[in-house]
């Protein structure tokens, strides 16, 4: 056991576990070792973001860029994440999911949130985030709800 490396494969986007919402951690969920999955499997699938319910495991946890510094990469793990309160500006950018290789689609989107959650150790976080980490925040947190960004595309 432990943190050995290992890569995953992403479930087909017509996965029920992908469309179903996810329920808070189990308490013995070791997060260190999911922290560890969820980077090592971002990295190689070369995703902003990665749910863990992309790759079959039904967690409430997810991967995502600290920053859009992709040169001095940093991520951060969210655990039980939660969305305070959603701006009224809104914003649309064109979108990618690791789910749907070569789909991408304008979404329209709060540009910025007050969110929630537990690191690995347990302890809680209350932070404002804005622009494009908003934007990827929102879309894994959609994944914890069991919507997809193809459910938010915006009307053409
Ligand atoms: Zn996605």
């Amino acid at each position: 056991m432990g943190t050995t490396k290992m890569i995953y494969d992403l479930i087909p986007s017509s996965d029920p576990l992908l469309h179903e919402k996810i329920k808070k951690c189990s308490y013995n969920l070791d997060r260190k070792d999911i922290s560890f999955t969820l980077n090592e499997n971002m990295l190689y699938h070369n995703g902003v973001g990665l749910s863990a319910n992309q790759l079959g495991i039904k967690e409430r946890c997810f991967v995502m860029i600290r920053s859009e510094d992709i040169e001095n990469l940093q991520t951060l793990v969210v655990f039980n994440p939660k969305v305070v309160k959603y701006s009224v500006r809104q914003e649309l950018m064109e979108e990618g999911c690791l789910s749907y290789p070569d789909l991408r689609l304008p979404i329209r989107r709060p540009y910025s949130v007050i969110i929630k959650y537990e690191d690995a150790e347990k302890n809680i976080h209350k932070t404002k985030m804005s622009g494009f980490i908003a934007r990827v925040f929102q879309h894994e947190y959609d994944h914890m709800e069991g919507i997809d960004f193809t459910q938010r595309q915006d009307g053409k």
